[in-house]
């Protein structure tokens, strides 16, 4: 994008955006084809697709055409399997190869991918899969094994695709499982087609985090492909010839969105670690590979900033042209030290699960602000309302809304659909964040309008880790609240009273906190366990978590007439 008001100015999503894409012979709209085979058709074939290296060091090298030939090779084991239009595959697997082709077969073949972060324990895994009516579930031999106990219970689920990559595991399968590896060798896809997906065709599923109740199954259609292309170059700059290194896992939004649909319909080389973060492995990777373009996360980037200039100081990392970041607010003083250390701006931009793509964000053309997270994507219509849902002028903290209608928006929460409805007021569809609006039109994120705690990127239901927390034999009632961290944002913090015969000691606490670590992951069990003699609830039963938090904080208490009598 060379102007961004030139760009925005009159853009059309469908003359200037659904244009730039191939589309199924037959007018239908596939993300898979979008991502890799237009590519090949282009020519392109012997492009690089994918480097991937794995958290030992080893690496693994696919062109598009790989891409394709895998691809397509996944697609008809799906046809054999009977995978058929809009049925859920569940993905459970780190950040393998695999894990990239499976997906993009199961697109091919119509099917929805749902892709689970591999940290999650057994109850997420569950509750997702239960919810969504998984059919199929594509693992490895340790994930299944972490969650052998829950699958009996996935009613829907009938069959477990095992990749025991290289032989890693050294597992024989479990009965009924099928072997990744042989599939693959054994499907013929010489005549394999594309499944006519249309536009409006489901494709992915995530779950995302409420403050009351289960996760929501976040559905999003094939169209949701041509602002996830569009944004790959106006927010990330993506170009042809770049490298491209995004550090997000699949279980997330971002890890779909632009770890993989972004850079492969923009054709370039996507480099994905199937390591955790490590200032000197991000490094290594940027200067072994030359690393043109990197989105990550603001905690990555204040771990990074931890780390100190040496580690930046000790590797060439000019290759470098563009960095980005999402997930949270990217702190100033965050943009000030990449300015210092890497000689650019790091480039913040919001969005959501719901959203689908990038709606907002600072871009290679136009001066960073640090702190702000932009302005809207060409296309996207944002503003800051106030308590009647009506727009307000600049310099005002509100609701963010987004104007419904735009490529990558969710088409539904899964058989939630007053949930869903609940999100669109007044002809504005309401994100759940506060910001407010500058004079030049930069958005500034202010928080959140819920009890949503963020913690490193990754959005935790309050409710989930309660519902956690009272499986366990000792607690009565839990309420957690999101704490203040100046690494992760936030930090999970539980809050429980006790069964009788039941004492409080550091023991317990530690106990609590393994058992929903297990429960749930390790990235989102609660940090710190506090015990109360009376959980704070409405008078209506509901726990208090904003009193918790004004207590834990010590704030005022604010309006408390709604408190229970003890
Ligand atoms: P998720 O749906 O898990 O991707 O989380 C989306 C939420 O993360 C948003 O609603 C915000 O609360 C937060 N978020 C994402 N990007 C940013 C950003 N650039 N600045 C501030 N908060 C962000």
């Amino acid at each position: 994008m060379v102007d961004y008001d030139s760009a925005r100015d009159g853009f059309d999503w469908y003359r200037d955006g659904f244009s730039q894409l191939d589309w199924l012979p037959g007018g239908g709209l596939n993300n898979a084809y979008e991502a890799i085979d237009r590519h090949v058709a282009h020519g392109h074939g012997d492009k690089l697709a994918m480097i991937w290296v794995g958290k030992n060091g080893e690496e693994e090298r696919y062109t598009y055409s790989d891409m394709k030939e895998q691809s397509d090779r996944f697609g008809a084991v799906d046809e054999w399997l009977g995978i058929e239009r809009a049925d859920k595959v569940f993905i459970f697997m780190d950040r393998l190869p695999e894990l990239y082709i499976a997906a993009l077969g199961v697109l091919k073949a119509g099917g929805v991918i749902g892709p689970l972060f591999s940290a999650f324990g057994p109850d997420p895994v569950l509750d997702r899969m239960v919810d969504a009516g998984a059919r199929f579930l594509i693992t490895t031999p340790e994930l299944r094994n972490k969650i052998a106990e829950i699958l009996p219970k996935v009613e829907t689920l009938e069959k477990v695709i095992i990749a025991d990559k290289d032989g890693r595991s050294g597992e024989p399968l479990a009965e009924g499982d099928l072997d990744y590896y042989t599939l693959m060798s054994e499907a013929d896809s010489s005549g394999f087609q594309i499944a006519d997906t249309s536009q409006y065709d489901y494709s992915i599923m995530h779950y995302t985090s409420g403050s009351t109740g289960k996760p929501k199954g976040v559905l999003h259609r094939h169209q949701a492909v041509v602002q996830q292309y569009m944004t790959g170059k106006w927010c990330l700059d993506l170009n042809f010839d770049d490298m491209f290194f995004c550090t997000a896992d699949p279980g997330w939004v971002t890890g779909t969105s632009y770890g993989m649909m972004a850079p492969w319909t923009n054709g370039v080389t996507n480099l994905i670690y199937e390591g955790g973060f490590g200032a000197n492995a991000y490094y290594d990777l940027i200067d072994k590979y030359k690393v043109t373009v990197w989105y990550t996360a603001p905690t990555a980037v204040r771990l990074l900033m931890r780390a100190g200039s040496g580690p930046v100081e000790s590797h060439d990392l000019s290759s470098l042209r563009f960095i980005a970041s999402v997930g949270e607010p990217l702190n100033p003083e965050a943009v000030v030290w990449g300015n210092e250390q890497f000689n650019m701006a790091i480039h913040d931009n919001w969005w959501q699960t719901e959203t689908g793509a990038i709606m907002c964000s600072n871009y290679a053309s136009m001066e960073v602000r640090a702190g702000s997270m932009g302005r809207p994507v060409p296309g996207i219509e944002m503003a800051v309302l106030d308590e009647d849902y009506n727009p307000m002028p600049p310099g005002q903290a509100g609701i963010l809304a987004v104007r419904p209608g735009w490529p990558a928006m969710m088409h539904a929460y899964w058989r939630q659909d007053e949930m869903y409805a609940s999100r669109f007021k007044k002809g504005w569809y309401i994100t759940g964040d506060q910001a407010s609006l500058d004079e030049d039109g930069y958005f500034w994120f202010q928080g959140r309008a819920d009890d949503v705690i963020n913690t490193a990127g990754h959005l935790v239901g309050p409710f989930e880790v309660e519902s956690a927390l009272i499986e366990h034999a000792a607690v009565a009632e839990a309420g957690v609240i999101g704490k203040p961290d100046p690494i992760a944002m936030e930090v999970v913090k539980a809050f429980v009273t006790l069964n009788p015969d039941y004492e409080w000691s550091t023991d317990l606490r530690r106990e609590l906190m393994q058992f929903t670590g297990e429960r749930l992951s390790p990235a989102i069990a609660p940090r710190e366990i506090d015990v109360l003699d009376v959980m704070p609830k409405t008078r209506s039963g509901k726990i208090m978590r904003r009193l918790l938090k004004a207590r834990e904080l010590g704030l005022p208490e604010g309006d408390i007439s709604t408190l229970e009598d003890d």
